[in-house]
This record gives structure tokens, C-alpha cells and sequence, in this order.
């Protein structure tokens, strides 16, 4: 088994901050699929999108997903990675999946202050609170089902961080 360590979770939920951390901590490598595929595409996630459509962007995600997993890699997955069950299937079978989770008010606060991801394309149009708060509602339930750990990403990175190299440390022990 690959054993890398995937982050899921909504948008701004921290899974680059945190990956990238806890990637410096272990010396491991870390992998944005998002930066990936606009690496490998020449294309940012909206031109993909547009392009594309969502479906077409998903396909995508789900190889870049599949091409960036490796041992000692730490992996950031796009908020929506998780509503493929290949890709749930898939990062369960390939490593320890954690699950960022915080509010829609505490998300949507992020974002607005975040000008990079303020030019990801909205899922629906719809003020950035309340499209929290659908994508939470819609992905929850995904997110919970393929976290092996859910973790409070309200939390400062560094705690976060510790958490999960407490994690971690106690899973080899077993
Ligand atoms: P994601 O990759 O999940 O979309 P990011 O890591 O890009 O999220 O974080 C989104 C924004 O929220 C960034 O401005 C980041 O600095 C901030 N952020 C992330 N995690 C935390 C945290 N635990 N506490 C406070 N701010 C955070
Ligand atoms: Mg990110």
C-alpha cells in the first residue's frame, strides 16, 4: 500500500496550509492536485471549468489524484475530490485520509479574504455564506465517509498540524 496522507475538505478548510506544514514536518513531499493540473494543463482551474464543464474537471482531478499519489507524499485534494466514490475508494485504499472540517461561516470568511480563491469559479452562483453551506450539506456525509480522521480546522494550523503527527505516531505504534 502507497501510505501517502490525503487532506479533504471543503474549500479553505486549510487543506494547503496544513498539507504543506505537515509535509515540512515528516520531510515528506507535498502535491496540490488543484496546482498539479494547472501545471500539466497550462490551465487554471476556471479555464478548465470553462472549457470543460465541471464533469470534464472532474475526470481530470480523478487522474491527477491517481498520478500524484506516492509513498511519502502528502496530498491536497480539490474540495470536490471526494464526490467521486473511485476517488473515495481510492485515497481510503492508498493512505490516511483526514478530514479538515470547519463552518460555513468560518469557510466563507476565509475565502473572502483569500483573493486566489476568490477567483475560483462558484459552484452556484449564490452568495459565498450560503454556497458553504450547500456544499457542506452535500458533502458532509462524503467527506465523514472517507476520513479515516476528522479533524477541527478552526483550530491554528500549528495545533492542527500536531494533531495529526500525534496521529500519526500512533498509528505505527499499532
Ligand atoms: P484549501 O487549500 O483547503 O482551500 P487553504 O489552505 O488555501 O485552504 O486556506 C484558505 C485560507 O484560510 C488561507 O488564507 C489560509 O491562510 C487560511 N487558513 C487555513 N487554515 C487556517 C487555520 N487553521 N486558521 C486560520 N486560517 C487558516
Ligand atoms: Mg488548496
Amino acid at each position: 500500500m502507497t501510505q501517502a496522507i490525503f487532506m479533504v475538505g471543503a474549500r479553505g478548510a486549510g487543506k494547503t496550509t496544513i498539507g504543506k506544514a505537515l509535509a515540512l514536518a515528516l520531510k515528506y513531499r507535498f502535491i496540490d492536485t488543484d496546482l498539479f493540473m494547472q501545471q500539466t494543463l497550462q490551465s487554471s482551474v476556471a479555464e478548465i471549468v470553462a472549457r470543460e464543464g465541471w464533469d470534464g474537471f472532474r475526470l481530470r482531478e480523478s487522474i491527477a489524484l491517481q498520478t500524484v499519489t506516492a509513498a511519502k507524499t502528502v496530498v491536497a485534494t480539490g474540495g470536490g475530490a471526494v464526490l467521486s466514490h473511485e476517488n473515495r475508494a481510492f485515497m481510503r485504499n492508498h493512505g490516511i485520509v483526514i478530514y479538515l472540517r470547519a463552518s460555513a461561516d468560518v469557510l466563507a470568511e476565509r475565502l473572502t479574504e483569500d483573493p486566489e480563491d476568490a477567483q475560483r469559479p462558484s459552484l452556484t452562483g449564490k452568495p459565498i455564506v450560503e454556497e458553504m453551506l450547500d456544499v457542506l450539506a452535500s458533502r458532509e456525509a462524503l467527506y465523514q465517509d472517507v476520513a479515516h480522521h476528522v479533524l477541527d480546522a478552526t483550530q491554528p494550523p500549528e495545533d492542527v498540524v500536531e494533531q495529526i503527527l500525534q496521529i500519526l505516531a500512533d498509528e505505527k505504534v499499532k
